[in-house]
């Protein structure tokens, strides 16, 4: 029998981040039985059910350690999630050095991947004498920013925002200030100050596993590869919870903003009567207001029912259209269920994979972190989404969300983004498949080193 090669997980807090990085692991050890994997995860409170629910579905060669919760008594109220994230990770850092000392008593570690907030665990590669990887769950693009961000905080002068031209990434659609990340619309901010020192701190590894795939951004993936050659950078993607063949194609739309995206009450109430305005069939994850729209990302408390912040007669109006859900709806089902034809996405980068890997186009409506700069890739690079113009009051008006609506689910416009989508999931079928896929391939390079480097080890 094979020798087991062992390679260690940090995870930050919050089940989007949990997730990708453990179905990045799961994907791995189906093709490359012979490793195992410890995962370590830092929390800001009691670790939440759904994150006990979820690691219980994992195969046994994956070892999860739920890391004692932090003090977070003198962490800021009401502070962005990245921010909380990232302090998190930080004061979890005696725990992940405690177990990775213990790990590697019993036996070498050949490698640790850390999820991007995690990125300071990259500074024990040294200490315990393994590789060591960012796991960065987002678009090449955003990846390509966070690499130049330290050089344009040199450069550029004032606010990104304000900037008159856009900014160039090598390989990458042109995109403006506006649509940066979150963090850099601020840049005397703490997120923005944590944003560029995570930058910075990337470059204590040895590469980047990513997930996206050659095929979708193959301009930027190369740029990045030459001009950073230093590091290694590996698209493994698209890795999501559960992988469709279903061909979708049709009338409805569904509108859903990630695990956290909130709305303000005055967008909730335009969006119900842009719905209603289109005559569109539609399926809509509700969540209720809330003025700050990432205020439910870290939070697992039950809220209000959502339902009753809806326009006054709306789901009796629209009853023989539309369905809305409270909260959270089993979105990889829905997506690729045959009547499904468009996604009113907030395009947090997992939702965007699961769109492209059932062909379904996008309307975007970005809410925070990196997605309005996904947004970007979605509609002018990919060209597979379309984006409403945002009113002077930072709320999208019921007309034009009927507009939009009506392009991507009936106009000719809609029927090529369906149609460019629909090549989309042709090349992200292809970049998974079992011999000759680019991300399965990417995955074989990464199991061939580390097996050689724990080789070396064992000689040593
Ligand atoms: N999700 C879901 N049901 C919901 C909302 C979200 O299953 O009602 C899943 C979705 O399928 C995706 C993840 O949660 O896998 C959201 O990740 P994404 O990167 O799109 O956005 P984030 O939550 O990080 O903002």
């Amino acid at each position: 029998m094979a020798k087991t090669t062992r390679i260690a997980v940090v995870t930050s807090p919050g089940l989007t981040h949990l997730v990708p990085i453990l179905e990045f692991s799961k994907r791995f050890l189906e093709l490359h039985p012979n490793f195992h994997v410890t995962c370590m995860i830092p929390s800001l409170g009691p670790h939440p059910d759904s994150t006990k629910s979820y690691l219980q579905t994992l195969p046994s060669n994956i070892h999860s350690i739920l890391l004692p919760s932090i003090n977070k008594q003198d962490l800021p109220q009401g502070a962005y999630p990245g921010v909380l994230i990232q302090k998190t990770v930080t004061r979890s850092l005696p725990s992940i050095r405690e177990t990775l000392k213990s790990l590697t008593l019993r036996e070498p570690l050949a490698a640790l991947i850390a999820d991007a907030y995690a990125f300071e665990a990259l500074s024990f590669a040294k200490e315990f004498n393994f590789l060591s990887y960012i796991y960065f769950p987002s678009a090449v693009m955003a990846l390509s920013l966070c690499l130049h961000l330290p050089k344009l905080d040199e450069q550029v002068t004032g606010e990104y925002k304000d900037l008159k031209h856009p900014i160039y990434l090598p390989g990458c659609v042109p995109v403006f200030g506006r649509d940066l990340p979150f963090p850099m619309q601020n840049r005397s901010s703490d997120a923005y100050k944590l944003y560029l020192e995570r930058s910075k701190g990337f470059s204590n590894g040895n590469g980047f596993i990513i997930n996206s795939f050659l095929e979708l951004e193959s301009a930027a993936m190369k740029a990045l590869a030459k001009e950073k050659s230093c590091f290694s950078f590996y698209a493994v993607g698209p890795i999501t919870q559960k992988r469709s063949s279903s061909n979708p194609h049709s009338s409805v739309l569904y509108v859903s903003f990630g695990s956290g995206g909130t709305l303000s009450q005055s967008a909730i109430n335009e969006l119900a009567l842009g719905l209603e305005l289109s005559g569109q069939r539609f399926l809509w994850v509700l969540r209720a207001p809330s003025d700050s729209p990432s205020a439910a990302y870290l939070d697992n408390q039950k809220k209000e029912d959502p339902l009753k912040f809806l326009p006054s007669g709306f789901l009796e109006r629209t009853k023989e259209k539309g369905l809305v859900l409270p909260s959270w709806a089993p979105q990889v089902q829905i997506l690729s269920h045959d009547s499904v034809g468009g996604f009113l996405s907030h395009c947090g980068w997992n939702s965007v994979l699961e769109s492209v890997q059932v062909g379904v186009p996008i309307i975007t409506w970005p809410l925070f972190a990196e997605q309005r700069m996904n947004a970007v890739l979605l509609v002018d690079g990919l060209k597979v989404a379309v984006r409403p113009n945002v009113g002077e009051d930072g709320v999208v008006e019921k007309e034009e969300i009927s507009k939009v609506i009506k392009c991507l689910m009936e106009q000719d416009e809609g029927k090529a983004m369906r149609k460019r989508m629909e090549d989309l999931k042709a090349y992200a079928a292809d970049a998974v498949k079992k011999d000759a896929g680019s991300s399965t391939h990417a995955l074989s390079q990464l199991a061939t080193k580390w097996e050689n480097f724990s080789e070396i080890e064992d000689n040593n």
